[in-house]
Order: C-alpha cells, then sequence, then structure tokens
C-alpha cells in the first residue's frame, strides 16, 4: 500500500491511497485521481512528509514501531479536513439555505408553520440560545471557506 500526500489546483491537500508507485503514477497520469474537495483532476503529487523531515537525525530502529504505530491511530489532518469536508459538503446538499431568516425559520417549522425541512442560515448565539430555549435544536456547523466559493 502506498499512500501519497497529493494536492489538487486549487491547492486542496488530501491523501491518495495506491497499491503500489507505478499505480499512483498511473492514476494521477491519466486523470483518475480526484480531489475529494473540489472534484479537480488536476492533481500533483507533494513531497511525502518522511522526506521532507529527514534533516540527518534518524530515530534509533527500536523507536521506528511505536512511532508508526501512533501514526496509523492518529488520522492525518489532511485526512480529517477531506472526510469533514465531504460531511459539510453532504449537508449543504440537503438542507436550504434560509440565510439570515434561520432563527424565523426553524421557530416556523416548530410550530408547524412552514414544511418540515433540513435549513441552514447564520443566526447569532442569542437566537440560538433563545431558539434552545423554545425547546428547538441547532447544531453549529463551521463551513470552510473552500466550500463558501462553491456552494450557492
Ligand atoms: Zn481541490
Amino acid at each position: 500500500m502506498k499512500v501519497l500526500d497529493l494536492r489538487c489546483a486549487q491547492d486542496h491537500r488530501f491523501e491518495g491511497w495506491f497499491a503500489s508507485e507505478e499505480e499512483a503514477q498511473s492514476q494521477i497520469s491519466r486523470d483518475l485521481v480526484q480531489c475529494p474537495v473540489c472534484g479537480d483532476h488536476a492533481v500533483t503529487r507533494l513531497p511525502s512528509a518522511p522526506r521532507l523531515n529527514l534533516s540527518g537525525a534518524t530515530a534509533p530502529k527500536g523507536a521506528a514501531k511505536p512511532a508508526q504505530q501512533t501514526a496509523q491511530q492518529a488520522a492525518p489532518p489532511a485526512t480529517l479536513q477531506a472526510l469533514y469536508l465531504k460531511a459539510v459538503k453532504q449537508v449543504l446538499a440537503q438542507t436550504e439555505d434560509v440565510g439570515d431568516r434561520f432563527a424565523e425559520e426553524a421557530r416556523r417549522m416548530h410550530y408547524d408553520e412552514a414544511p418540515e425541512r433540513g435549513i441552514r442560515g447564520s443566526a447569532s448565539p442569542e437566537e440560538v440560545q433563545a431558539l434552545a430555549e423554545e425547546g428547538i435544536e441547532t447544531f453549529p456547523l463551521v463551513v470552510p471557506d473552500a466550500l463558501k466559493q462553491t456552494a450557492h
């Protein structure tokens, strides 16, 4: 298994998992690799992290194993970012953007004055607090800038 750090033309960084080095080259050159954030096929390889960290001081052999285990347990930030972006994209696709009317719409749905549906929008902390007191649950969602540009 070959794990490569990849980057699309929009500078999104993510990991690509390939069966081998040759497979990676082949898939990248045939535009089969897609950015999980924006779907871009113009993907380039980044130098892998271990190579960047070669500063002359190499860890003793005995210490290599625990380090590897730690690396596997903690997902790399790039992967988490990709997963998060994917989840946010899903929410964006399944909800209606009501903008500043979020609190108003949430309230109308709660009191059956508007059809029940998934909505998203902006609300002040006070509005969210007021909604919570009325038994209307909301959850905060931070939409990364990368998605704000593409989601309308
Ligand atoms: Zn991208």
